[in-house]
């Protein structure tokens, strides 16, 4: 169980987005845009922000943190790649 002052403090270390709370699997869930490769951000024409990966995808990922002993492991190659689907970019 994650504390609600440590939730307010939290946030995506790839995107800084928001982070949902599962209580019931214990996880923190960012569903923000995240590059499938690295999980870094992307831009609004879907390329990667890292400059080590830079790769322009279609489909993006979101990232599952799990919690271990009340600890969030906010560590973006520790997380879980969920795939979003395909996006509408608004023109
Ligand atoms: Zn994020
Ligand atoms: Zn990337």
């Amino acid at each position: 169980m994650v504390s609600q002052e440590l939730l307010d403090i939290l946030a995506c270390p790839s995107c800084k987005g928001d982070l949902h709370y599962d209580a019931a699997n214990d996880t923190l869930t960012c569903m923000n845009r995240h590059c499938p490769e690295c999980g870094m951000p992307v831009d609004d024409a879907g390329v990667c922000q890292s400059p080590e990966c830079g790769k322009k995808s279609e489909n993006f990922v979101g990232l599952r943190y799990r919690v271990e002993d009340d600890i969030p492991i906010m560590l973006i190659y520790e997380a879980e790649k969920l795939p979003l689907g395909e996006q509408v970019i608004e023109k």
